[in-house]
Order: structure tokens, then C-alpha cells, then sequence
């Protein structure tokens, strides 16, 4: 079973697009969403859900009014600024340290393990789908992102499936490496402006140091020649395949309104060259 990892080295190039429509290609696969703190992979995929359970990471406390004396070493004590004037535990500040429960003659504090977001088990059209929402305000996505993976991978072991399709996290934080762990291949999302071509080289350097091999689609190809130049000029200099380019085309917008891929809105047009991308990436993958 291989694992199929596709990042960009920030928000908004097209990275899910791209996922969405590889979805459609290649053989049966498993999808992951590791984009949790801005999943949108399922307003494309539309995922049934099937199983749902909380995603519970670290601890946090509850304070029992009824026992606490407000001698105030629980609020001296918290470095978080996490217990207000009247003795509330406020969960936003909170980090889970356990302080107030070591320092609190009452025993008024408890700790117990936190629900930080929920994790879902689908359908989609595409195959099994795993994903997840963070709490709001909730940290800790690095941890789920290797949640989501995992059940990925086992769904995909226990069904027999060839591909673990991953939209990973943009950026180059905890949870795009928690996206790449163990994964097989690297598809780099860039478009060419001066920042993204920046961010790409960033996020290679990533795969380069977990020796993953990488290569890349360039999106909105056409807007910025130059730039478009800089990012060919890297690949070359940096020995990253090209898989293809994607035009600057209104039709991706369009289809995401649709709810579609753009292999399904428009499959004559960014359909093709998705086809064609798909050919040079598999004999990468199964190399
Ligand atoms: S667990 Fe730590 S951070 Fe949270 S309220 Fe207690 S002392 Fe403050
Ligand atoms: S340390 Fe315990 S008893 Fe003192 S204010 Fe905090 S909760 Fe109440």
C-alpha cells in the first residue's frame, strides 16, 4: 500500500482542487483529510458519515465549587493566567499542566482527558473517507492529523486498498509533518508568485530533510511568467519532477461551487490535464 501526501507551502493554491480531482484517478484508494484546522476537502467529496468519535488529547481541569475554600494558590500558582478572580477554570487559557490540582489543599480540582475535536469515518463517491474538526480555539492539530492517518492506513489495510490519498496541511508547522510521516511521495502544490515560490522551496526543503522524494504542480499557470520561470529553474536546480500545470482557470472555483472535481465539471478541459498528471506521477509512486 502506498501513501500519496499532497501539500503546498501555504493556504489557498489549490491544494485541495488537486486532491479532489486525484481522487478520481488511479486505483481504489482510502482519502485522509489532514487539513484540520481548515478542512474543506468534504464540501468536494460530500463524505457520508459513518463513524464518529471524539478526539481526546492532553487533560484539562474541572474545579468543584462546593469543596474549594478560594484560598487562591490554585490562581497564585497557574502560569497561564487560566483561573479567574472567582475561581473559573477558563479552557481557552488553560495549557492542562495539572498545577492546580498539585497545589489545592482542598482537593477541589480534578484533572480528566480533554475532547478536542471529533474524528469521522465516511463514504464518499471516491472511496472511505477519514477526517476530522478541531475544537474552536482548540490546539493540538499535529496530533490529530497522525490520528486521521493512522485510521487511514488501517482502513486501508483492512480493506485491501492500494492508495492512501492525503490532502495534507499547507505550511511547514507540526501538522504538515505529521501529514508526511511515512508517506511514499510528496505532491507539491505552487503557484507562481514571489511568495508561493518562496513557500515551495520551504516546504521542499521539508521533504527533503525526511528524504521524501517530492514532485510538483504548478497551479495558476500563466499568471506570472517569471515567476512561473523561478519555480522550473528550482526544480530543475533541485532534480523535482514536473508533473504538469494547471491554467489559471475560473473553472476551479466554479467547480468547487458545484461540489465536483474539476475531472468531473470539466472533464475535456482541467479533466485532461489531470489525466496527464496522474500518468507521470504513478510510475513516481510505484518506483
Ligand atoms: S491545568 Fe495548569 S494551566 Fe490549566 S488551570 Fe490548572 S494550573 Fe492553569
Ligand atoms: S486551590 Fe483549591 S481551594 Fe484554593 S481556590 Fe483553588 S480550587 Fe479553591
Amino acid at each position: 500500500m502506498k501513501q500519496l501526501v499532497v501539500i503546498s507551502g501555504k493556504g489557498g493554491t489549490g491544494k485541495t482542487s488537486v486532491t479532489a480531482a486525484l481522487a478520481g484517478l488511479g486505483p481504489e484508494k482510502v482519502l485522509a483529510d489532514c487539513d484540520v484546522d481548515a478542512a474543506d476537502l468534504h464540501l468536494i467529496l460530500h463524505p457520508e458519515i459513518r463513524q464518529r468519535r471524539p478526539f481526546v488529547s492532553g487533560e484539562q481541569p474541572t474545579l468543584a465549587p462546593e469543596l474549594c475554600t478560594a484560598c487562591g494558590l490554585c490562581r497564585e500558582h497557574c502560569r497561564f493566567e487560566a483561573i479567574t478572580e472567582d475561581f473559573v477554570i477558563l479552557p481557552e487559557h488553560c495549557e492542562g499542566c495539572g498545577v492546580c490540582e498539585y497545589v489545592c489543599p482542598a482537593e477541589a480540582v480534578t484533572m480528566h482527558p480533554r475532547t478536542c475535536g471529533e474524528q469521522y469515518r465516511s463514504d464518499t463517491r471516491f472511496g472511505p473517507m477519514i477526517h476530522a474538526a478541531l475544537g474552536i480555539g482548540e490546539e493540538n492539530s499535529g496530533k490529530l492529523v497522525t490520528s486521521v492517518r493512522q485510521e487511514a492506513k488501517e482502513v486501508a489495510e483492512e480493506l485491501g486498498r492500494r492508495l492512501v490519498l492525503v490532502d495534507g496541511s499547507p505550511g511547514v508547522g507540526c501538522p504538515v509533518i505529521a501529514s508526511l510521516t511515512d508517506a511514499d511521495l510528496a505532491v507539491l502544490v505552487a503557484e507562481p508568485t514571489i511568495s508561493a515560490v518562496h513557500d515551495l522551496k520551504r516546504v521542499h526543503e521539508l521533504t527533503r530533510h525526511f528524504k521524501m522524494p517530492s514532485a510538483l504542480i504548478i497551479n495558476k499557470s500563466g499568471i506570472n511568467q517569471e515567476q512561473e520561470q523561478h519555480l522550473l529553474d528550482y526544480c530543475r536546480e533541485q532534480s523535482i519532477p514536473v508533473l504538469g500545470s494547471l491554467p489559471y482557470d475560473e473553472t476551479f472555483t466554479k467547480a468547487q461551487i458545484a461540489g465536483q472535481s474539476v475531472l468531473e465539471f470539466d472533464p475535456e478541459g482541467l479533466g485532461k490535464n489531470m489525466h496527464e498528471i496522474w500518468d507521470r506521477l504513478e510510475p513516481l509512486l510505484n518506483h
